[in-house]
Formats: C-alpha cells, structure tokens, sequence
C-alpha cells in the first residue's frame, strides 16, 4: 500500500524503446545497497561460500553510518542485565573499530548508550573486510530494476558510466533501506511518505572537556529522558571512564545556548523545510577533538517527490553551516572548532517495508511473542511512555526471536530484505527498535545467511529448507 502521491510536473507519458543490454556478469548473490546492513549481508554470504557482488548507488562504503554521517552506533548489544547478546559480524565491526583506534574500547557496558566512531575508519574496516572475504563491489552503480521470470527474481538492472546492464543470480538480498528491489519486483509494500531525514555534521578542534565542564556547571542543560534514557552521572562517567561523550537526541529543548538565541530571534524550532532545529544531540570520543552534531529534522516524500527532496536536502546543509557557526560564538568548548564536514547525503529513517508471512508488531515485541523459525535473537527495546509521555529508550531483560518471514516479501521468489529498515513489521518497531546500526547489521548477517544457504541446497528461497539455519543462532 501507498499511501503517497508521486508527483509529476506533467500527466503526459511517453514509450521507453525496448532494447538488448549486455549481461555483465552471472553470480550467486547480489547484494544491492552497501550500508552497513548491506555489508553484513555480503560479508556473511560471502564467507559461507557464496560467489558475491556488492552494488551501491553512492561512491561510500556504509550507508547513513558513513555517507549519512551517523557515527554513532546505539548500543543495544546487551539485556538490561548487562549480559551480552549480539556477537558474531556484528561485534567484529565495533571491534575492529576499537584496534584501530577510532571507537573506545570501553564500549562493552550496559551503561553505554552509544559507540561514537570515525566514518573514515569504518569504510576502511568495511571495504578490507569484504575485499578478504571475497566480494566484489560495483560503487556508482544504481540497481533501477530487477529482471523477474514469473514471480522470481533472475537478476538486476544496473545504470553505470558503461550503460545499462544486467547482473543475473540466483538470489537478491535487497539492502537499499528502501525495499527497491522488492517494490521493482512487485512485492506489496507499506510507504507512508512525510519520511523523517536529518543532515549532520561535524565539528573539529573541540575542546571535549570544556563541554563536559559546561553540563556539570550546568546538568539542568542535560536532559536525562531523551533518546536512550540515561542519568547524568552515568553521562559523567562514560565520559571520564569510558570515554564515550553522548548527549541525547531531542536533548537541546534544555540546553540554554540553543534555547536564549531562539528568544533573541538569532536561532529557530522551525525555518523553511526543517523542523525541531534545537533537537540536538551530541556526540564523541575523549581525545578526538572532533563532535558530531545532529541537528535537525525535515520531513519529506523522499520516494515520491524528487524535486521537494533534492531542495530539503540542499537546504538542510544550509542549517549545518549556520548552526555550525552559532555553536563557535556561543558553545563553551568550540570558541576554536571548525566545521569539518557535513554529511554528503541526508539520512532518511524509514521508507517502505515489505509485507512477509509474518508482519511483527511493536505490541509483539512488547509481549515477546514467540516464533517457529528464528533466524536470530536481539535484546528487547522500546520507548517507556507514561501518561503519553515520551521516557526514552530502555533495554529490558528478554531477548525476542526473530522469525526468518519477515525477511522474506510475501508475493515473490529469491529476494530477501537485507535491513532492519525494510522488514515486515509495523512502523513503531522498525523507528524505535529495528532500524538502529545494530539491529540493521543482525538483518543483513541474517539475510547473507539465507541467502548463501539457498545457494548451497540450489533452491529459491521460497522453497529452501530454513530449518538448517534457523536452529542456529549467531547474536
Ligand atoms: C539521521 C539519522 C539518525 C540516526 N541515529 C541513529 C543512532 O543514533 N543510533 C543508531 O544505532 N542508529 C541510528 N539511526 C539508524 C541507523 O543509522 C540506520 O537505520 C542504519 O544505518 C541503516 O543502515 P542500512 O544499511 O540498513 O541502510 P542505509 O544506511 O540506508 O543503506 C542503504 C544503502 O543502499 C544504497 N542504495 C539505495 N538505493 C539503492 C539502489 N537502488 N541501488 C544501489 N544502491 C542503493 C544507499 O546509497 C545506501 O548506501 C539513524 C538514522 C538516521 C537517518
């Protein structure tokens, strides 16, 4: 179901000729979208011993992690209990981040809300990971159709500097954090539009611990029910002790610098196509000098209206350099800080998601409703809320079982959704739960999984036996 309208400048249409295009090349799995869920699915099915090609739109290894510059991992690894849950590719990536300097490697404690990192040091982590495994990756290169037989996928449609081509294989795992492939195929699918997108950006030479100073002068400016809802002293300390510097999304409604220049006409809630301008989070590692900001938000049809997206994406890099520079004339701590870098494209939260076998709800996660065939087990969370009131996130002590149909379109064959963005579950659960960093790499591992096992049986996907990867499980 969609509930947008496309919106086209005129109602004429006109013949597309049809014509041959070389196919480039026959694999086993292509995996179409290389965010950090992308990735994860490449990288499993690759080293389960599937022949694996990699396809992203943009010129960047990671997605919203890197190109979306949200370097910020929440860190819902673990039950409230502190026990860890999620191992395997997952952890290997923050890891891999910590050897190299660009994570703290303080981040394995319940207490930490969040693993800030370096967008740089990703992408490299990503791309050595996947070049030792075997994948091979076409950047620059748009999946714009898929070739169906029936209602199986055979292979993609690619729009690249050499032309148009085809890539054929035996399964699609569909990463694009929009469902392309499975729309292009015919999947049903939700898409609500009015999509929540924000553009960050990072300022460097900070003084961190002049910022720290700042909220202890003054916690009344910390605001402990936002985001991932955390106490001030655990801030304090992940600061001093863990060396992680997170202030919560949503937090700047309490700071004070943001909030006196909204009464002196000199910042805003709301300008042109952005909103909620002083939302605000912050974050960074101790000794990095560098602070990551996420500022604002626009909402925009981003699968439906091209021209509103490209301008609200154009003007929200406006809103980064102005903020970018009241925050060096008024934030303690960036008297000297520059504007590094701003995120080259804007993140967008949630688009379509397919309808699976199985549609899973916000309300069964909340009464950890139980599955035959799981595919992996994560931490339950979701927002606390009394009297309507928003309480933030909060880790409980179950871990829920997710059931390999939700990745899985309903209406066809050889395509399996590789992102937690996308899957057959209501909007609530994929915003507050399923969507995050860690929970969208546990969709891709799962798919690259299904995927390299419908190779290994020679199967589709529809009739592969999930039991021998269902019984296992990798969080
Ligand atoms: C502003 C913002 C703030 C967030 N804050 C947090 C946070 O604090 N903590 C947290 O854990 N999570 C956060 N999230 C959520 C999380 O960052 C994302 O959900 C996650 O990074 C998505 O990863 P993904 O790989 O599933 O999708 P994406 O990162 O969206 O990757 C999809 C990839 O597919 C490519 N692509 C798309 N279409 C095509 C096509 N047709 N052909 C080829 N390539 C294509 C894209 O270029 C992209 O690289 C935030 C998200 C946003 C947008």
């Amino acid at each position: 179901m969609d509930f947008t309208t496309k919106k086209y400048k005129t109602n004429k249409k006109c013949m597309e000729a049809a014509r041959e295009i070389p196919v480039y090349d026959e694999v086993d799995v292509v995996v179409a979208g290389a965010g950090l869920a992308g990735c994860c699915a490449a990288l499993k099915a690759a080293r389960d011993g599937a022949n694996v090609i990699l396809i992203e739109r943009d010129g960047i290894l990671g997605g919203v992690a890197t190109a979306g510059l949200m370097t910020c991992i929440t860190n819902f690894f673990f039950k409230k209990d502190g026990t860890q849950v999620v191992h395997d590719i997952v952890e290997e990536i923050v890891d891999s981040l910590t050897e190299a300097g660009a994570a703290s490697d303080k981040w394995k404690n319940v207490e930490v809300p969040c693993i800030p990192n370096n967008s740089e040091v990703m992408q490299e982590c990503l791309f050595k990971k996947l070049t030792e495994a075997g994948v091979r990756i076409l950047i620059h290169t748009f999946v714009s159709d898929v070739i169906m037989e029936g209602d199986t996928a055979r292979g993609v449609i690619i729009e690249t500097k050499m032309g148009r081509m085809a890539i054929m294989a035996k399964v699609l795992v569909d990463s694009t954090g929009d469902a392309d492939l499975a729309y292009h195929a015919g999947a049903e699918y939700e898409y609500y539009g009015h999509d929540s997108c924000s553009t960050l950006f990072e300022l460097a030479n900070v003084d961190l611990d002049k910022i720290m100073k700042f909220f202890e002068e003054h916690p009344e400016n910390f605001d402990e029910q936002k985001d991932v809802a955390l106490p001030f002293e655990t801030f304090r300390k992940n600061y001093y002790e863990r060396g992680i510097f997170h202030t919560p999304h949503g937090g700047g409604k309490k700071l004070s610098i943001l909030q006196d220049a909204i009464k002196e006409g000199k910042w805003w809630h709301e300008k042109g196509t952005a909103t909620k301008l002083d939302h605000f989070g912050l974050y960074a590692t101790r000794g990095s000098n560098r602070l990551l900001v996420n500022s604002h938000f626009c909402y925009v049809d981003t699968l439906s209206d091209v021209e509103a997206h490209s301008y609200a994406e154009l003007e929200s890099r406006l809103f980064c350099i102005q903020l970018a520079k009241l925050m060096t004339e008024r934030m303690p701590g960036c008297e000297n800080a520059y504007l590094s870098r701003i995120s080259t494209t804007m993140g967008v939260r949630l688009t379509r998601n397919i309808i699976g076998d199985i549609y899973l709800t916000l309300d069964d996660v909340k009464v950890n409703r139980k599955y035959n065939n799981v595919i992996f087990r994560t931490p339950i969370l979701y927002k606390k809320r009394e009297d309507g009131k928003d309480l933030g996130l909060r880790l409980y002590n179950e871990t829920i079982g997710i059931p390999v149909e939700v990745l899985i379109p309903k209406n066809v064959d050889n395509i399996v959704i590789g992102t937690g963005k996308c899957i057959s579950a209501d909007r609530q659960s994929r915003q507050e739960f399923l969507r995050g960093q860690m929970n969208t790499m546990l969709f891709g591992v799962a798919a690259g999984k299904i995927a390299a096992e419908a190779v290994r049986q020679n199967k589709s996907i529809k009739i592969m036996d999930v039991t021998t990867i269902t019984s296992s499980n990798f969080a």
